[in-house]
């Protein structure tokens, strides 16, 4: 057996069967390209699902979490750390000087904290339901589970504590019928990213800002997967001239280390009283130092610009392939996913793997492409011109014999 083959086995041995991992290990990892357990080398175009923004060992995250961790590594919010408060600062900064912070470790952990503001927001107004969007994605815990508006894994834990209703996403109508004075808040991702890469028809977002406006409903966008450079904007919603009254995001910000932010806006930043809300974890100093590393290193690199020209060679390339596979590309920034005409994107991970490609099967008929925000116009290329190729392969379902 290979190092890959028998680090699978081991992990199906010891852990609980929720994940299907490719059967890679990875090991180590420089810029945009990464090495698995057997010496296999591929170009990361996922990027741990959007999370590692500045590529894997880049020497401003490795120096900030380094000097952090050998300072102080934990403080819990019995005490302040200053790379926190340095941290929602900087935040603040990036939304207009405006904004209160709460600090988490993960995306779902936000999302549940926007969550428990939307149900103290409803309780406080006499409001009695929340609206999310059908195929949206916000998280397991339970209370960002009942948000999330996939059937397949939501009913399984039902029924939840509160209503939440669904909502087709992208059509501004059903949302407007749907949103009443009773309405506390709604949940809406500015693309969908678990759903598929799928951004709503222009407008859609501004309309959404308007309706919460006009009935009072809390505008809650979900930038998890978008925010911090991954559409070319610091968040997506910055593109779109919309402002949400509570904004989550996770992901790209600690780079590959683990925290997430939830953030009020006016009233909603006071929301959340003493004692109403906390986390051991969340403001960890060293998660904190890491997110300062990726903000400045962002901004140093001017990666935005990066991606807004990467993503525009990367989107072009992939949209003149012609395959009958191959239905088109959609997306924001470096954030795109190749639509397939058939549900075999799992083949065509497989075939994307085997020709030094890691992506991912976000849907049976579509491939996300998330790399890191420092991948180069040449790395980008090659997998434009391996693409018909891999394609091809996956036409024909595999051997298994032949799937490393
Ligand atoms: N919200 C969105 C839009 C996401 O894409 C995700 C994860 O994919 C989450 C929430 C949950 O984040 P996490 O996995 O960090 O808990």
């Amino acid at each position: 057996m290979s190092r890959n083959e028998t680090l699978l086995a081991r992990h199906q041995a010891a852990f609980m069967p929720t994940y299907a991992p490719q059967p890679v290990a990875l090991v180590r990892g420089e810029g945009a390209r990464v090495w698995d357990a057997d010496g296999n080398a591929y170009l990361d175009l996922i990027g741990g699902i959007a999370v590692s923004s500045l590529g894997h060992n880049h020497p401003a995250l490795v120096a900030a979490v380094t000097a952090q961790v050998a300072t102080i590594a934990h403080t819990s919010n019995l005490f302040l750390n200053e790379p926190e408060v340095l941290l929602a600062e900087r935040l603040r900064g990036l939304l207009g000087g405006e904004g209160r912070v709460f600090l988490t470790n993960s995306g779902t952990e936000a999302n549940e904290a926007a969550y428990k503001m939307a149900v103290k927001y409803g309780k406080t107004t006499g409001r009695s339901y929340i609206v999310a969007a059908e195929n949206g994605f916000h998280g397991r815990s339970t209370g960002a589970l009942s948000l999330t508006g996939k059937a397949s894994i939501r009913d399984p834990f039902g029924p939840f504590p509160h209503d939440v209703r669904f909502v087709p996403y992208g059509d501004a109508d059903a949302l407007k019928q749907a949103v009443t004075d009773d309405c506390a808040a709604v949940f809406l991702e500015p693309t969908l990213g678990e759903g598929g890469v799928v951004p709503p028809p222009d407008g859609y977002l501004r309309a959404a800002r308007e309706i919460c406006g006009a009935t009072g409903a809390l505008f809650v966008m979900d930038e998890i997967q978008s925010a911090i450079g991954r559409t070319g904007h610091w968040f997506a919603h910055q593109s779109e001239n919309v402002t949400p009254d509570v904004l989550t995001l996770a992901k790209g910000l600690g780079g590959g280390l683990p925290i997430g932010a939830c953030v009020g806006f006016g009233p909603a930043g006071t929301i959340f009283t003493k004692g109403d809300h906390g986390s051991t974890f969340g403001g960890n100093p060293v998660s904190c130092a890491a997110a300062l590393a990726v903000l400045d290193t962002i901004e140093k690199e001017g990666l935005l610009a990066h991606v807004a020209r990467a993503a525009e060679h990367l989107s072009t390339g992939l949209a003149a392939v012609e395959h009958p596979l191959f239905a088109g590309v959609r997306g924001r920034g470096l954030w795109l996913a190749a639509v397939l005409t058939e549900p075999v994107a799992a083949r065509v991970e497989t075939a994307a793997r085997q020709a030094g490609f890691l992506v991912n099967a976000v849907q049976p008929d579509a491939v996300r492409v998330a790399p890191p925000l420092v991948t180069t116009l040449d790395e980008l290329a090659t997998f434009v011109d391996a693409f018909p190729a891999i394609l091809s392969k996956a036409a024909t379902p595999p051997n298994p014999k032949d799937v490393p």
